[in-house]
């Protein structure tokens, strides 16, 4: 068994920071909250530092801080409150964890990502954007600095699960030995079965309304239009060095298989459970050990079938964005990520119809593949790319109204 882990949980306000914490309480044995982030809800971090008893906070700014203190008034003493964005990255990187939860949503997550990855934690990814805008750089850093990267996106926490390796998690260079094909399975969203020409006057909450998943706003959005499934096409293909045309998509509307993965014997591994984050959560916390997580049993006489198709691209454009932005290379990818962060917040303020999230983000990728190519040599690029193809993607939302 692992020794006492402390834990960095940054997004702890969000539903994978929720789940964090919820495995977190179950194992007072061999887990503990070091410290815990959140960008707005100050009274909702003031009730989990006081749950959990973690002694770092982090939140965005003085007036974030002082709403904190306001939330606090606990007759213990207060947290340490570090403030901004610098503070995440060094909270992350802090001799006071061993594991970093990667749980904020966004590229905003990626500096902190980064920094845990640098400092050599046992690094728990949820925030997928991270790899997206700079997965050679992320993965680099994992190998460079000893880090251990487990995956708790389902689908590739799913995929860990069915790849051979020993006792360690690394960052590979090239496909693990005898596999032939990762297969991701993606529920379809809300909209699977609606006609495309049926959804311009789709409202948040509609969009919202996962079938199977219980999520934040924005992955749900993503889900909807199925640019979620495009992201963690992008995403498999820097965790497990698989090259894009070796990596399937298929819909799979109950949300019971996670993921598969083919080997070159015809086997097909898969990993089954409910949709639940705790399960991958769970995993990451406890690997290579198995740690209770509080989820129920699958019953699969009660599902009684398991469907699978394959994903209809005219229904889905944004899925066929990511592919095309893979193929182009990174700052495609980073444009891709960007101008969907910028169109995604631009329909949850009712600012954009939501079929034209796919148009802001095509014309976003498309503005980038007229940019002469740069080197994208360090973190620093990586941001600055990212802070063009937001601004070109929030002048597309104004030209759409
Ligand atoms: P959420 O919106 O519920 O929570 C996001 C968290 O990030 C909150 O704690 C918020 O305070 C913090 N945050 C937001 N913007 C920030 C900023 N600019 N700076 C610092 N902190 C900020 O999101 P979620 O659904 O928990 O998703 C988190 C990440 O995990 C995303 O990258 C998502 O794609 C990924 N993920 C989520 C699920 C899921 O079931 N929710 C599943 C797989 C992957
Ligand atoms: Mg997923």
């Amino acid at each position: 068994m692992r020794a006492f882990q402390r834990i960095a949980v940054l997004g702890s306000t969000g539903s994978v920071g929720e789940s964090t914490l919820d495995v977190i309480a179950r194992h007072p044995d061999r887990l503990g909250v070091f410290a815990l982030s959140a960008n707005t809800r100050m009274e909702k971090l003031a009730a989990q530092a006081q749950a959990s008893g973690a002694r770092v906070v982090v939140v965005p700014d003085a007036d974030a801080a002082s709403r904190f203190r306001v939330a606090w008034a606990g007759t213990a003493s207060s947290p340490e409150i570090r403030v901004g964005a610098a503070a995440l990255a060094d909270t992350a990187a802090d001799a006071g964890c061993d594991t970093v939860m990667a749980a904020i949503v966004g590229a905003a997550g990626l500096p902190s990502a980064l920094a845990a990855a640098r400092a050599g934690k046992r690094v728990l990814l949820a925030n997928k954007e991270a790899l997206v805008a700079a997965g050679s750089l992320f993965m680099a850093a994992v190998r460079d600095h000893g880090a251990e990267l487990l995956p708790i996106d389902s689908e590739h926490n799913a995929i860990f699960q069915c790849l051979p390796h020993g006792d360690r998690a690394a960052a590979p260079t090239r496909p693990a030995a005898g596999v032939r094909r990762l297969i991701l399975t993606a529920s379809g969203g809300p909209f699977r079965d609606r006609d495309p020409e049926d959804l311009h006057s789709v409202t948040p909450a509609q969009a919202c309304a996962h079938p199977n998943w219980s999520m934040g706003r924005k992955i749900s959005v993503d889900s909807a239009t199925m640019l979620n499934k495009g992201l963690e096409v992008i995403e498999a293909h820097w965790l497990f060095a698989m090259p894009p045309d070796r990596i399937e998509v298929l819909v799979h509307p109950q949300s019971v298989v996670h993921s598969m993965v083919e080997y070159d014997d015809g086997s097909v591994l898969a990993q089954l459970g409910l949709p639940d984050m705790r399960t991958p959560i769970a995993y990451g916390l406890g690997f290579p050990d198995r740690l209770a997580s509080g989820v129920g049993l699958l019953d699969l006489a009660r599902w009684g079938r398991l469907d699978f198709e394959k994903p209809d691209l005219r229904r889905f454009p944004c899925l066929a964005l990511a592919f095309d932005a893979l193929s182009a290379g990174q700052g495609a990818c980073i444009a891709l990520n960007a101008a969907n962060e910028i169109a995604v917040e631009a329909f949850l303020q009712g600012a954009l119809p939501y079929t034209r999230i796919a148009a802001v983000t095509a014309a976003t990728l498309e503005w980038h593949a007229g940019l002469p190519s740069v080197t994208l040599n360090g973190l620093d690029d990586v941001l600055a790319q990212d802070a063009a193809a937001r601004a070109h993607a929030a002048r597309a939302v104004l030209a759409d109204r």
